[in-house]
């Protein structure tokens, strides 16, 4: 009952998915499996119809007009299936489309803290391994199609063995043994259908790290960029050693596999054939009898047999979707994975003199899955237009900071206000609209250039063009073979560019532009900077940044003298603030720690130089 109250939802729930997913293509799928399962026994019924007429009375006419039910119903049959399955193969291809889209939708709309957490990467890359060896809801129409057909099957079997059963002339006992076998062979299938599938189950629960690991490092090989670590650290080895490990344990498990299951299909064989030969001894006995043609015979014969494969059929169909459920559980499990940063409802009110204040309220901050504070009682306020550099050492909080201003993270004590309110109570895309951000890792995509600066395949080429000689990509643009039509990276396009990390850099700096919000947010952005390139950034920095509020992260403090406001952070605090003239003077600061040490490399390195 308990597992009737699971199965039957969870079931339930994946047809409405597939259905969702693309309707036309499950339902011309279902249709032509029951299509499929009427034509042999149109072919069996007629068959027995014809050898009868052979025998007996053996009129022509009639016997032509068989053999054209006969020969006209496939072919009407088979026309209809070849029609439908063209159109069913259509759909087919927009249901892996729209599949495709909808659980790469799911991942991107995730809440960006679950992109880093194991279990939530193992459970993606285990329900990747299950699509790709066609179980969830790619199991689940294969399986339910072949289910409905064994449905029918057994339904058209059964009626055409029912005048043998219903034969008064046919002893009870022998009746009453035929279906005792059938019933026990039934039975029997079903235990081995069940602990094929088990074993099978158990096979994949195993192999899912191992494929993981697998693509991983499969992975290696179409990534170029991962080819220079390789070379330069001769990993080639290493890397074919984890591969070959990988081969040999997958292949153990399938060898092992193969011994259980060989066993049962041994059984299933020879319970299938003792059973055929005793359908022929049945309807034999039955025909010397007198009380069956010779034409039926046959179509007896088969039909018991048939019944028997529609039974097993439905048997391990019916497992099939039993079991399939575990892997669609999975998969419902991911897609229902709550996006919390998604539940705030609150506009952010357009304004045209950005007069937008943000405050951090005592926030602290751990990283999940860690004990230690990457930000304690941090309490700040944004001031509209200002400039505010954030400076400190590597790992001091400085990045973990603008990710909880972002909404990457929510904080773990304490809160974000923005005019006021939570950050929390407001439309996740509409507060996301109000930032521009360069962080240190920025990704740039394998698209033109102007797509990649506007975020977008339609863009405006004259503001993109002026975005990037802003951010000093103006140069670079000139050689573009296409222009902003150039292709960066060549993984699709054979003219496509490579550009350097302080290109790139430049590129993600013109994407902020572009994207003009009232706050824009760089995180180290000048540290693949040429020295002649870092200073034109600084010296138009003004000029990049507008009536924008501005934040500024970098360790080299030089590089932040000309912020009004600079907010010192060591191991997670918020230790000084002030302008640049009024943190130096505090002699035993962190600030003027940081800056004499750093003078005195720069001093270190003049004198080396000389
Ligand atoms: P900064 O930007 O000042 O160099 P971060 O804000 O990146 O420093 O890091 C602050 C602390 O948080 C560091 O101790 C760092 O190791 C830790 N940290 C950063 N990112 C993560 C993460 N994704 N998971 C766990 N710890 C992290």
């Amino acid at each position: 009952m308990k597992k009737i109250k699971y199965h039957l939802p969870m079931i339930k729930r994946g047809i409405l998915t597939l259905m969702q997913i693309e309707k036309p293509f499950v339902i011309l799928h279902i249709i032509i499996e029951i299509i499929s399962q009427f034509a042999p026994y149109i072919t069996i019924y007629m068959s027995a119809r014809i050898i009868d007429e052979l025998i007996g009375n053996q009129n022509v006419n009639t016997l032509i007009l068989y053999i054209l039910i006969t020969i006209g119903a496939n072919m009407i049959l088979s026309l209809l299936i070849n029609g439908l399955t063209h159109l069913k193969n259509y759909h087919q291809e927009q249901f892996y489309k729209n599949e495709t889209m909808n659980f790469s939708e799911k991942t991107m709309s995730m809440d960006y803290e679950n992109t880093e957490n194991r279990d939530i990467n193992l459970l993606r890359e285990r329900i990747n391994t299950e699509s790709r060896t066609g179980y969830n809801i790619y199991n689940l129409y294969t399986a339910l199609g072949n289910f409905v057909g064994a449905v029918i099957n057994i339904v058209l079997a059964i009626t055409l063995t029912l005048s043998l059963f219903a034969n008064r002339e046919v002893s009870l006992i022998s009746k009453l043994i035929m279906l005792a076998m059938i019933a026990g062979i039934i039975i029997v299938n079903y235990f081995t259908a069940n602990k094929r599938s088990k074993l099978y189950l158990n096979m994949y629960e195993d192999a899912v790290p191992l494929n993981a690991m697998f693509h991983y490092y499969a992975g290696f090989y179409s990534n170029y960029n991962a080819g220079k670590d390789i070379r330069l650290y001769s990993m080639e080895e290493f890397i074919r050693e984890w591969q070959q490990q990988f081969y040999e344990k997958n292949n153990n498990l399938l060898i092992t596999l193969i011994k259980k299951v060989l066993k049962h299909d041994i059984i299933y064989s020879v319970s299938s054939n003792a059973l055929r030969i005793a359908a022929y001894i049945f309807v034999m006995l039955a025909c010397v009898a007198g009380s069956v043609t010779v034409g039926s015979i046959a179509m007896y014969v088969s039909c018991i047999v048939r019944v028997i494969g529609a039974a097993t059929g439905l048997v391990t169909y019916g497992q099939t979707l039993i079991v399939n459920n575990k892997y669609l559980e999975h998969y419902f499990k991911y897609l229902d994975i709550p996006s919390k940063m998604y539940q705030g409802t609150l506009p952010v009110e357009k304004r045209d003199d950005n007069e937008y204040e943000i405050e951090f309220r005592n926030v602290s901050f751990k990283y999940p899955g860690t004990n230690t504070y990457a930000l304690k009682n941090l309490s700040m306020k944004l001031n509209i237009g200002q400039r505010l550099a954030v400076v400190g050492m590597n790992g001091s909080g400085k990045t973990t900071m603008i990710k909880l201003l972002c909404r990457l993270y929510d904080p773990t004590e304490g809160e974000i206000t923005l005019n006021g309110f939570n950050i929390k109570k407001y439309n996740y895309d509409e507060y996301m609209s109000i930032f521009s951000v360069v962080f240190q890792d920025f990704k740039l995509f394998s698209f033109p250039l102007g797509q990649n600066v506007a975020s977008s395949s339609d863009y405006d080429g004259k503001r993109t063009a002026e975005c990037l000689k802003m951010s000093g990509f103006d140069a670079r643009l000139d050689n573009m073979p296409k222009g902003l039509e150039t292709a960066l990276y060549k993984d699709f396009e054979e003219d496509g560019v490579e550009i350097s990390g302080g290109e790139a850099q430049k590129i993600a700096l013109a994407r902020a532009l572009y994207k003009d919000a009232p706050f824009i947010v760089l995180d180290e952005p000048t540290a693949a900077l040429d020295p002649i390139a870092e200073f034109e950034v600084y010296s138009k920095f003004n000029e990049i940044v507008g009536g924008k509020t501005a934040i500024y992260i970098s360790h080299r403090l030089s590089s932040c003298r000309f912020c009004d406001d600079i907010a010192v952070f060591h191991e997670g605090e918020l230790i000084q603030r002030g302008s640049h003239d009024t943190l130096i003077t505090d002699a035993s600061g962190k600030y003027c720690e940081l800056w004499n040490a750093q003078a005195q490399y720069y001093a270190e390195n003049k004198e080396n130089k000389q």
